[in-house]
């Protein structure tokens, strides 16, 4: 890597969210009131408990903390730093009844985990002795990991099918590096294969392994493959070169391969969600002068978070409202977007009559969500819902074929990290009521299987 490339990441891809210093982190664990049926515990996908693990932290005893993180959600390393607590635990607390600053759960959950990775070595769960059953899980990203965690720990043989050459999925690929780098997905999945779980990777289910093979080889498969490509626009000169699809965009900036990219004076990005304002983020920090992200929708509507839309203009973004794409024009490349002005009337999105206008740039980014797996879905015989997701049952996330489930974006169309870590839980008890019912649940694994439950304060206190 060259020294220009080296300072333009050391300066625009430093974390944005620094860990806390062993004293501030104590001297923040000690603000927690530990309440009891605490709104954070709630308000967290996996039921973690939270003023048990802050009041481990506070006691010195950050192994135990990392453990009682880890039992209910084994992404929470990475969670502590993709998880937009804004709108979750840290969103849920107490503190803001009284209009101050709440509890730091995530730089909290950060100090536990980032400790215990320190040590190394298995983490703190064992696998409990071999049931006799194998389960596929196809997919080694959020919810591929947390799936396989607790079926080891049920004692099962597990295999990851992974498209890619190294897990982690969108963790590894897909999340800004100045909020989370690739080392803290990879060590999350290697605490998972000293559990045993088994990688088949750089080999794609549907092309290079027969679906067949999978549902005649194991007693269960899991899919967790997250969604398919980008959509697309559906408009003239969207093959064009420049134009790039958000997540290979993203990925090539966190490989630091800028050179794959080329350089863009002016780039436009399509869409309104957390990814195109990630997109958009990553193309400043890479310096890219003007970034321009257009959505077709109203800044109200846009699905992207609010501190994340700050983030944007933060990093001097801007922004074009109420305009929907209607052609990229070039003729070798990429040299602009014709766009069309939009309004909302009867709850349908209209295109207003002789509103077109043309943004010249040399860089198009597409954020406009992604694609189902539909070759999958035939292959394996399973069913979609009508917007293209996995159907599944949803206590059980089992899908139409009773010895298929699945989690993660492939059934939620895209939610976060932790969503799917909760996902992968669920599917694991699932498959496990599935395939031995009558079996007791050791002590070891009584407590996360009653996070599922919809009464998590219930399971924490029992
Ligand atoms: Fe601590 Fe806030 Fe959770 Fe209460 S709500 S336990 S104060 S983090």
């Amino acid at each position: 890597m060259s020294a220009e490339l080296e300072r333009v990441y050391r300066e625009n891809f430093k974390e944005i969210k620094p860990p806390l210093k062993p004293e501030e982190a104590r001297l923040e664990a000690s603000r927690c009131l530990y309440c009891y049926d605490a709104p954070c515990v709630r308000a967290c996908p996996t039921h973690i408990d939270v003023p048990r693990f802050i009041k481990q932290i506070a006691s010195d005893n950050l192994k135990g903390s990392a453990k009682t993180i880890l039992e209910a959600n084994p992404l929470g390393h990475s969670c502590a730093r993709a998880c937009p607590v804004e709108v979750l635990c840290e969103g849920a607390c107490v503190y803001h009844e009284w209009q101050d600053h709440p509890i730091q759960i995530a730089k909290l959950q950060r100090r536990a985990t980032d400790y215990l990775h320190e040590l190394g070595g298995a983490g703190p769960f064992k696998p409990a002795p071999d049931n006799g059953h194998r389960v596929a899980v196809i997919g080694a990203g959020p919810a591929g990991i947390s799936c396989a965690v607790y079926l080891r720990r049920l004692g099962y043989a597990v295999t990851i099918f992974e498209k890619e050459k190294v897990p982690g999925g969108l963790n590894t690929f897909g999340i800004a590096e100045y909020k989370m780098g690739r080392k803290v997905s990879l060590a999350e999945a290697k605490m998972a294969f000293a559990l045993g779980v088994k990688l088949s990777s750089g080999k794609e289910v549907g092309k290079d392994i027969l679906p067949r093979s999978l549902l005649e080889d194991f007693s269960a498969i899991f899919i967790a493959t997250g969604l398919g490509s980008t959509q697309r626009l559906g408009v003239p000169g969207e093959d064009l070169p420049g134009v790039w699809e958000a997540l290979a965009f993203i990925r090539h900036v966190k490989n630091r391969e800028l050179s794959a990219l080329g350089s863009s004076a002016l780039t436009v990005v399509i869409g309104g969600g957390n990814t195109a304002i990630d997109a958009a983020t990553q193309s400043k920090r890479i310096g890219t002068p003007r970034v321009v992200m257009a959505y077709r929708r109203s800044a109200a509507e846009m699905g992207a978070y609010g501190f994340e839309y700050e983030l944007a203009k933060q990093d001097e973004a801007e922004f074009l409202w109420n305009s929907a794409p209607v052609r990229i024009i070039g003729r070798k490349k990429v040299e602009g977007v014709e766009f069309q002005k939009t309004r909302v009337k009867g709850g349908k999105l209209h295109l207003l009559p002789g509103s077109h206008f043309t943004i010249a740039c040399d860089r198009v980014i597409k954020a406009i969500g992604q694609s189902q797996l539909r070759d999958l879905a035939q292959a394996m015989n399973f069913k979609l819902d009508k917007d293209g997701r996995i159907a599944v049952n949803p206590e059980t996330l089992r899908t139409s074929v009773s010895k298929i489930f699945a989690g993660g974006d492939a059934i939620n169309g895209g939610k976060e990290v932790v969503n799917a870590a909760a996902d992968g839980k669920r599917a694991a008890l699932a498959i496990h009521r599935f395939l031995m019912p009558a079996a007791e649940l050791s002590p070891e694994n009584r407590y996360w299987a009653r996070t599922i439950e919809s009464r998590p304060a219930e399971a924490l206190h029992a």
